[in-house]
């Protein structure tokens, strides 16, 4: 046996990367869901409310539906009209909710980010959840974080999805 490794973080070994988690309410998450069902075969988007926990931990407490105004692209493209999102903003504050993530949904395409969500991802420790949607059913729902500082270091890393 070896003894036990001391707790102090000055003992010459990295600190573990901290537990990435987004938990939400079975309630939201079903509607997240939906709405890219609704939306097929455009893409859906919203935005995530609720608080943001000491370890980092993101808690959903309500999910907002946005209008997609990408009209070119709606298929394989989002875009939260900045007002809408202003407006999202003000009335989660109301209710003591902050703006933790946002939403949206790849029909036909699998749940996982594309180079163009990372180039239009900017709120950091956010974040940015992904739906699969196969011929108008929901599929995978993964989570990923907006990690680093800025522009030139972010990226979207895998984290949990707690539903509860
Ligand atoms: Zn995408």
């Amino acid at each position: 046996m070896f003894p036990p490794r001391p707790s102090s973080l000055a003992d010459g070994f990295p600190r573990r990367d901290r537990f990435l988690m987004l938990k939400i309410t079975n309630k939201e998450y079903t509607a997240v869901r939906q709405h890219g069902e609704e939306t097929y075969p455009n893409e859906c988007c919203g935005v995530l409310l609720g608080q943001m926990e000491d370890d980092g931990t993101r808690v959903v407490t309500s999910a907002a539906r946005c209008g997609n105004t990408r009209s070119d692209s709606p298929q394989n493209r989002y875009h939260i009209d900045p007002k809408e999102l202003v407006r999202i903003q003000r009335e989660g504050r109301e209710r003591g909710e902050d703006i933790i993530g946002f939403y949206h949904s790849h029909p036909d395409h699998p749940a996982q980010w594309s180079p163009t969500d990372l180039a239009e991802a900017h709120w950091f420790g956010c974040s940015y959840v992904i739906t699969a949607v196969a011929k108008g059913r929901a599929a995978m729902t993964n989570s990923f974080e907006l990690t680093g500082s800025e522009e030139n270091d972010k990226k979207l890393v895998d984290e949990k999805i707690e539903v509860r």
